[in-house]
């Protein structure tokens, strides 16, 4: 008996250890996957092994000039968002006025240097650097001039648009910039960013004259109607032509909004954007998202739609930063791991998030205590620095892609699409889609009025990841171009000059531009090194 009970003791103990350890094991892990980053940029090993390495040139002057300079770094190595571009370089400077930009760039043609423009590096492809490049860091060149009798702001190009909307908040708000806050507006102007009012469109089309210093360091100012050419050059110009001093941008009410949410099947898109959301000029900002979850992948949808309503006497709260990151992180992080991940994040996403939104605005009837909607200011959907992107796990980065296809072809796209990311195991975080206008700037991303598909996959970083990710990008720009689609230039430089050219008939007409601009090929980085010379 005594024996009997002693083996049960034995067993029961065993049984509660390793319950105890799978508890440990647990929340290590859920620590894990919900902390945020010890550094602000992670350290991965390079796409390019070769362009970590650098020699600096031995002439270098070192004169009155270079003293003036305020170096940031000199040597060392820079990378982008995707951690995965690790470069040498020759220095960064620390742009905080104009002599800083004009003396780096006399500097750099005494020395034979070329010259890169960075804003915060969420270009994938070292669009804002080059191996051996002097840097300029804009972030730093930040002022802004509010002109209210005109509804626009003078920025300078290094000011992000999180800085930019604490400052007009709460009586303005921007009125085209990315879904998120964090890019400088140098950055955003160069890429010609868009993002959630489907009404404005992209933000080039809010932007009414730049200044912008030339190669020899003179300033000109440039506009729809005072250099149109260069004006529709340097937006979406990816730093080539100068450096973007300031711009002034037109600026909107920061009006109050009803947030709805709507779960469709994707083959309803079409119809319910043109007949439900876009027929109602109130529908002022709209987004989808598509679908991430193994058993309804890309087929349904989640459409936001942000109302403009009248509420006279509301008071709008001060801007708040996104709330439950770490809980937001572990979501994400988790949906990285497989199957049960994947579902339960786009469960959250339907069922979990809508009580996470902030909406502490409390409408009259919700005052009344009669229950309504949230009620957000415009400032709010897109004030969204996304830490929670952020993270410490280890061997594993985030990749953004993004395609601008005929509104037609939405439906026939997205189905192909699906069966590419499938055959390619892809690991798809997030598909958002944007409404996309017909643009008319130089580089244009979208010749017709399209939808933007937003693809955030995650990838290991070794070599055959690497390789991984280069085959399904280059599918999913053949698909895109099978389509009479475009793809988005910030990102990875998976794909050839043919592809390039096929998605861009315009790229030699620029390459062509930027030479007559910049004869000496002052400004570079990545991407024109990489194509420029193929034509
Ligand atoms: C998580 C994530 C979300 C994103 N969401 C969106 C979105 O919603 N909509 C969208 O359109 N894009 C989106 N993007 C892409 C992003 O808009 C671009 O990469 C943008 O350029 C980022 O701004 P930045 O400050 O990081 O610019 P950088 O990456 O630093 O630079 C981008 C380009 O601009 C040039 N440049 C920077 N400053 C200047 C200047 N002062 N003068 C001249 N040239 C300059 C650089 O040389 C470079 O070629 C997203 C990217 C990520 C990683």
């Amino acid at each position: 008996m005594n024996k009997l009970k002693q083996i049960f003791i034995r067993k029961i103990t065993y049984v509660i250890l390793i319950i105890l350890i799978a508890i440990v094991v647990v929340i290590q892990r859920v620590i894990y996957l919900s902390e945020g980053p010890k550094l602000t940029q992670k350290a991965c090993p390079p796409l390019f092994p070769d362009s970590e390495d650098g020699s600096q040139p031995t002439n270098i002057k070192v004169d009155a000039l270079a003293r003036l300079i305020p170096w940031e770094q000199r040597g060392g190595s820079i990378d982008d968002a995707s951690c995965l571009d690790k470069t040498a370089v020759f220095g960064i400077v620390e742009v905080k006025n104009e002599s800083d930009i004009k003396n780096a760039l006399i500097f750099a043609k005494e020395n034979n240097l070329k010259v890169s423009i960075a804003g915060v590096k969420h270009s994938m492809g070292g669009q804002a650097f080059l191996k051996g490049a002097m840097v300029l860091n804009m972030v730093g060149f930040n002022k802004k001039i509010l002109n209210e009798a005109e509804n626009t702001m003078t920025v300078q190009s290094g000011a992000t648009w999180h800085d930019i909307q604490n400052w007009l908040h709460p009586k303005y708000a921007v009125k085209a910039m990315q879904s998120t806050d964090i890019f400088t507006v140098g950055g955003s102007i160069s890429v010609n960013a868009h993002g959630m009012d489907h009404q404005v469109g992209s933000l080039g089309k809010t932007i009414q004259s730049l200044r912008i210093m030339l190669p020899d360091g003179t300033i000109k100012t440039a506009s729809r109607t005072e250099n149109p050419e260069l004006f529709n050059l340097v937006i979406g110009g990816y730093g080539l032509f100068g450096v973007v001093l300031d711009a002034k941008i037109d600026i909107t009410e920061n009006v109050l909004y009803r947030s709805e949410r709507k779960v469709i099947n994707y083959t309803e898109f079409l119809d319910t954007y043109n007949n439900q959301i876009n027929s109602d000029p109130d529908n002022q900002l709209f987004y989808g998202h598509l679908s991430t979850g193994p058993q309804s992948f890309l087929k349904e949808m989640i459409l936001y739609t942000y109302k403009k309503v009248d509420e006279p006497g509301v008071q709008i709260p001060p801007l708040a930063e996104v709330s439950a990151i770490p809980l937001r992180r572990l979501m994400i992080n988790f949906s990285k791991q497989g199957y049960l991940g994947a579902t339960l994040k786009w469960f959250a996403e339907k069922y979990i998030e809508p009580k996470l939104e902030s909406c502490d605005i409390k409408s009259r009837a919700q005052a009344l205590g009669e229950g309504e909607a949230c009620l957000v200011s415009r400032n709010e959907p897109m004030h969204d620095s996304v830490k929670y992107l952020k993270n410490n796990l280890k061997n594993d980065t985030d990749i953004l892609q993004e395609y601008f296809i005929p509104r037609g072809q939405f439906v026939p796209f997205v189905d192909e699409m699906r069966k590419v990311l499938l055959a390619n195991h892809a690991n798809l975080l997030n598909a958002s889609v944007r409404v996309i206008h017909k643009e008319d700037n130089f580089l244009n991303y979208a010749p017709q009025d399209s939808f933007a598909i937003v693809l955030y996959l995650n990838q290991k970083t070794d070599a055959q990841a690497n390789q991984n990710m280069a085959k399904l990008t280059s599918d999913l720009i053949d698909l895109s171009n099978e389509y009479s689609g475009r793809f988005f230039l910030p990102y990875q430089l998976h794909y050839t000059f043919e592809q390039l050219k096929k998605s861009y008939p315009e790229i030699n007409g620029f390459f062509a531009d930027k030479k007559k601009y910049d004869p000496d090929g002052l400004f570079r980085n990545t991407f024109y090194e990489k194509y420029s010379n193929q034509i």
